[in-house]
């Protein structure tokens, strides 16, 4: 088992010392914020909190909260931490839910960002000897230059093929022997469906381990991969509002991300009323960088569900876990009156030996809301009979019902029919948008 740190007198300090690092780091994150950021500023006035009323970890509380709308309203430049002219680097969200944000970095800001990838990529088995196939797009999209520069500093070669064009990504990764894939759990399956297309068994290719994030994926997605791939798959975390991908990443225990806690201090917050949760709750995400010096987001709002737990772990790291993300908060579809996530049907799906190629169409006809879901047939029923497709039909829709509390229409179709995902996978097409029905 690698059992290897990247900055180990960080990443395993006791936690009480890391309690008093972000105590010293928020005081001085609020102050400096509150003087250079009028939008927060203003936001801090309005709640009548001044940066003086901050003494403690706990004080977070009396904080405004930041939302992804506030980043809206105030882009480019109104959260803007520093002087433009200490910027270095301007980044963007994928946009997946809206306009997108951009981000902006200063050197100290890359490189501690840069830092915490590379503690991912040590975590993963990475050494100056591995080989690293950054398959994340490249550009305004942080996954690309995120895990290069973390691979950099490792000192891995970096193998920077950006996403997508899929056939020169199976040569090079062949022919220069990469040793650790990195790109989001979607493409890495695709990636491991067309290798075994082209002849390719998992034990040909010299792959050991990848980095896989920025979408959500289940256990069951993720012990696909391992098996096509012949690799251990890791989960990391991030967002560009918080820099990007590295915010947390898994240890070989691959249960739960470790929260880089020196530079992000993490909270679990009741979507509803804003309070905060205690400990081992599930509940909103909530971030604040205590390092970011161009886009210090305080109380960000990352509408990203999970559940934060400080267990001793195997690895020896001290920093707390967050589980997976089940989804944000707005990919929650609510049919019928019932809350239903993308990654439950992906569970069902998988754990039913399907591949996880499959998209959700939600709509409502006569005043009730509609749930079909479209997967690709496995080659073993390519010879099956209609009343074969339609007993299995019956069947996944049986088993998606126990999960979610609803019954879908269930359609089997032809494989390759769905339109694989070269980034983050658009699982869910929601038609009642054009009734103007606000989801
Ligand atoms: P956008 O919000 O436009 O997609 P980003 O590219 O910055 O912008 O993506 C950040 C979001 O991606 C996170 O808030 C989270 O919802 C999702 N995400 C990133 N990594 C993971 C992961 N490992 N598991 C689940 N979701 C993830
Ligand atoms: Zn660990």
């Amino acid at each position: 088992m690698p059992n290897n740190y990247y900055q180990p007198e960080a990443e395993t300090m006791p936690v009480a010392e890391i309690k008093k690092l972000q105590e010293y780091k928020l005081i001085r994150q609020v102050r400096r914020t509150y003087e250079n950021v009028p939008y927060y500023r203003n936001l801090m006035d309005q709640k009548g909190v001044k940066p003086e009323d901050i003494r403690t970890l706990e004080d977070i509380a009396k904080l405004p909260f930041l939302s992804k709308d506030d980043l809206r309203e105030a882009y480019p430049y109104g959260l803007l931490g520093t002087d433009l002219s200490k910027c270095v680097r301007i980044q963007s969200t994928s946009g997946t839910t809206g306009k997108r944000v951009v981000a902006f970095y200063t050197q100290n800001d890359v490189d501690m960002w840069e830092d915490c990838v590379a503690r991912a990529i040590v975590a993963a088995g990475g050494t100056k000897g591995d080989v690293c196939q950054i398959a994340y797009g490249y550009g305004l999209f942080t996954g690309g230059s995120g895990l290069h520069g973390g691979s950099h500093k490792v000192g891995c070669l970096t193998l920077p093929m950006s996403s997508g064009n899929t056939e020169r990504q199976i040569q090079f990764m062949m022919d220069l022997n990469a040793t650790i894939l990195c790109c989001t759990p979607s493409y890495a399956a695709y990636i491991g469906e067309s290798l075994a297309e082209r002849g390719y068994k998992p034990e040909d290719n010299k792959l050991k381990a990848g980095i896989f994030g920025a979408e959500p994926w289940t256990e069951e997605m993720r012990r696909d991969i391992e098996k096509n791939l012949g690799i251990k798959a890791y989960d990391i975390y991030g967002l560009t509002e918080s820099s990007g991908p590295g915010v947390a990443f898994e240890c070989h225990e691959q249960n739960g991300m470790h929260i880089n806690e020196d530079h992000f201090y993490a909270e679990i917050i009741d979507p509803d009323t804003g309070e905060v949760l205690p400990e081992g709750s599930k509940g909103e995400l909530v971030f604040t960088s205590l390092d970011k010096e161009a886009f210090p987001l305080i109380r960000y709002r990352t509408r990203d569900i999970c559940v934060l737990t400080r267990e001793k772990c195997s690895c020896g790291r001290t920093f707390i876990k967050m589980t997976k993300p089940m989804g944000r908060s707005d990919d929650m579809m609510i049919i019928r009156g019932v809350n239903v996530f993308p990654s439950q049907i992906e569970a069902v799906l998988l754990k039913e030996g399907y591949a996880p190629n499959y998209q959700i169409e939600v709509d409502r006809v006569n005043n009730s809301d509609t749930l079909d879901v479209y997967v690709e047939m496995t080659s073993d029923s390519f010879s099956d009979t209609v009343k074969e497709i339609t007993k299995k039909e019956k069947k996944l829709a049986l088993a998606m019902r126990t999960m979610i509390g609803i019954s879908p229409a269930v359609h089997l179709v032809p494989a390759k029919t769905i339109a694989r995902s070269e980034g983050k996978a658009v699982r869910v097409i929601d038609k009642r948008k054009r009734l103007g029905i606000n989801i």
